[in-house]
Order: structure tokens, then sequence, then C-alpha cells
């Protein structure tokens, strides 16, 4: 294990110090699947604007041990992934020392980022998709429900979720082919078409490695099962959703298309982003109870942007349920976790009107059109819109750590 030598002043001419860029510094270090043109895909790790072959970086360590060796041979992070914690804390160790080396620089396999491709991060096994913002949960109960309280009973008790697609789940920059279905009509029978409410949902999406088979992972343990986070955009159909959800929930107005950016930030990145939670309003059950657990939420700031134009800034900050709770919730009837399970937040919504995750919410189901950098009006993403959702978290000493973007655009139905 390498563990104590660890530096992060990179020395002159190391491949940090040579590649210095805000965001993706040594102490970031994100895990991207690439392939120089022409080649077959790799695992890389990204430092500045380059990215570094992880599997040539680890035959050059002279003390790897083979298990590292054997995780990222593989075209992505699924040999990581399965491989489990005590490896990725070697490899993570190992990286960081070879990128802030000057001896190491030379011998390391080194790409400019505009001469490689990048792939779907890991194959994704199951997906759950929460509804951890509180401010997001009592807006769309507000806009669909006005007649009742917008926070269902049980919101205060557990984090409501439900199972996703994971078929669908695509690589940043997939066009989005807008989704036909029903929909409902102010007067008569649903007609059935392309949809007439596209949308967005930031969110942040966890990755995790290492087996549970029995399921049930305490909240203590729930550091050794995240490997890392991914920004996500999970595209809704508005109008299909409305008229289906009743009373089973969401289903084909989300199971389209879900994009996810293709850097997956390690959590040990954000040891410096971690905060507390917002205050419970109500008893947790045992295994949510994280009263005296360390803070475990996160202070992630996301930007999206709609052809060009930043629309809202939500603050990953201001969620009420925290990452260790889902995964615990997800788990805790004894369903099995396995390496490449992937959940995402649910729409990050903050307490502002600029700090909302959803056209659903910064229009008001279209009643408040945004308006665009063209002039131009918005209620619903049109054919040909372009939805970007970037994010930054702090770093130690005053760094950032970058997440990169997720982006797509929306074409015409087939
Ligand atoms: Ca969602």
């Amino acid at each position: 294990m390498i563990t104590t030598d660890v530096q992060l002043r990179p020395q002159p001419g190391s491949v940090a110090d040579l590649n210095a860029q805000p965001g993706f510094g040594a102490e970031n270090l994100p895990y991207a699947s690439f392939a120089p043109y022409g080649e077959d895909p790799r695992l890389g790790v990204r430092i500045g604007n380059k990215i570094l072959g992880v599997a040539a970086a680890v035959e050059y360590d002279g003390r790897r041990s083979q298990a590292l060796v054997n995780a990222v041979l593989g075209q992505n992070l699924d040999g990581l992934l399965k491989a489990g914690r005590p490896i990725w804390d070697e490899l993570r160790a190992m990286l960081t020392q070879q990128v802030t080396s000057a001896e190491a620089a030379s011998s390391l396999e080194v790409h400019d980022l505009r001469d490689v491709s990048l792939f779907m991060p890991f194959t994704v096994a199951d997906y759950v998709d929460f509804y951890a913002s509180e401010h997001h949960a009592t807006n769309v109960g507000r806009i669909f429900r006005p007649d009742q309280r917008p926070l269902t009973t049980n919101w205060k008790y557990l984090p409501i979720g439900y199972h996703g697609r994971s078929g669908t789940i695509v690589a940043s920059g997939t066009e989005i082919v807008r989704p036909k279905g029903l929909r409902p009509e102010p007067k008569g029978s649903p007609t059935f078409g392309p949809s007439r409410k596209l949308d967005i949902e930031a969110e942040v999406g966890f990755v995790i490695g290492g087996a549970a088979p029995q399921g049930e992972v305490k909240l203590a343990d729930t550091e050794n099962h995240i490997f890392g986070t991914v920004l996500v955009n999970d595209w809704s159909a508005r109008d299909i959703q409305a008229f289906e959800y009743v009373p089973l929930g969401p289903f084909l107005g989300k199971s389209f298309a879900t994009s996810i950016s293709p850097w997956v930030v390690p959590m040990a990145a954000l040891s410096c982003a971690s905060i507390e939670p917002p205050t419970r309003d109500a008893d947790l059950a045992e295994y949510l109870d994280d009263g005296s657990a360390r803070a475990s939420g996160l202070d992630i700031s996301l930007e999206i942007s709609i052809n060009n134009k930043l629309v809202s800034r939500p603050p990953f900050a201001s969620m009420y349920w925290t990452p260790a709770q889902m995964l615990a919730h997800m788990t805790v009837n004894g369903a099995s976790l396995r390496p490449g399970d992937f959940f995402a937040s649910g729409t990050v919504s903050g307490p502002g009107r600029d700090q909302r995750g959803s056209l659903l919410e910064l229009t008001w189901n279209g009643r408040d059109p945004l308006t665009l950098t063209d002039g131009g009006k918005m209620c619903f993403l049109e054919d040909g819109a372009e939805v970007v959702i970037r994010a930054t978290a702090p770093g130690p000493s005053g760094t950032s750590i970058c997440f990169g973007e997720v982006a797509g655009r929306i074409v015409p139905a087939t």
C-alpha cells in the first residue's frame, strides 16, 4: 500500500505542474473511459486538460499489487468498482504520487483531451432515482396537488425513490430524441404524440462498488460502497408523466433517456465538501438516523445552461436526504447491491427561484416562461435545445473540484 508518501504539491516538471488547471488538479483526479483515435477504450484519469492511461500508470509503479493490476485492465471502471475500497485507495494514492512527481512525468501515458473520445465510464447495473430535495418535492406538490399539503406524509420519514431503467442511461453528448406517448388533454381522452412538455432534471448520481449480496448496508458502511459521483440530467416528459403516474409512479415519462457526465469524481476527492445536512424535522428510524454520524451532506454547486444561457444554480448542499441515507434505505429490506449499481439524488432545487433544477419549477409548469439569450421564450424544451449541467465543489486548501459537464441536445420525435 502506498499511503504515506503522497504529496499534493506538484514538483516542478510533474504532469500536474505542467498541466495546472483550476478544478482538475491533483486533488481531483476523476476517472473516465477514453480512447485515442482508432484505438480501444481504456480507463483514464484526468489532470488539467490531459488524460492519463491508468493501466500504464499502474504498470509503471513497481510496488503495485496484482489485484490492482487486474482491476484496471478493462475498458472502463467496471473492474475497479468490483475490486473494493482498499484497491480504490491504493490506486488513488499511486496516481496522486505519479502526477505530482517529476521523475514519473516522462514515463506516463499522457493524451491531450482534444485527441481522445470519451465513453460511458462504467456498465450500469441497477438504477434507482430518488426524490431527496425538499424544495423540489414541495414545488412539485404545489404545482400538481395545489389543494393538498405539498409534502406527502411519508416524505420526512424515508427518502422516496423508484427503480429506473438502467439500459437507457447514456453518455453525455448523446442526442435525446423527443419521446412519444399518451398526453392528457384539457377536454376528452388523451392523445398519442410527441411530448409537449419535455423537461430536464439536474441531479447528482452516485456510482456503487463492492458487493453486498444480502443488502442492509449500514450508514457507517456506505463509504465502502459509494465509489464516486457524476452529474445527471434525468430527462422527463411532464405530460406523459402526469397522465401515467397514478398509482404506481414514474414510467415512460422518465425511461427514454438519462444522461450522465463522463467523469466519475471519486468520493475521496470530496472530503472538503462534506457538510451537515439540514436539521431533521421527524424522528428517524435507526437505519436512517445520522444524528451522531459525521457530516454526510455534500456542498456541490450546480449550474444549468440552456442554449448557452445560465438559467439556474441549484445547490446540492440544500438536499434533505444524504447519499448515505439513500444507499442505506435502498438496501434495508435485504435488496442486494452489485458493483455498477447507480442511484441519482432526484432533482436538486434550492429555496430560491433561480436555484430550481427543472423547467417545471423554473417556469411553474409553463406559467412563467424563461427568456433565452436570443430573446426567445421557453417553457419546456423545444427541438434543437441544448442543455448543459456543470458543477464544482470545494477542494483542499482553497482549490476547487470540477465535475465537468453533462450535455444533451433535443432532436425531433421520429
Ligand atoms: Ca429524476
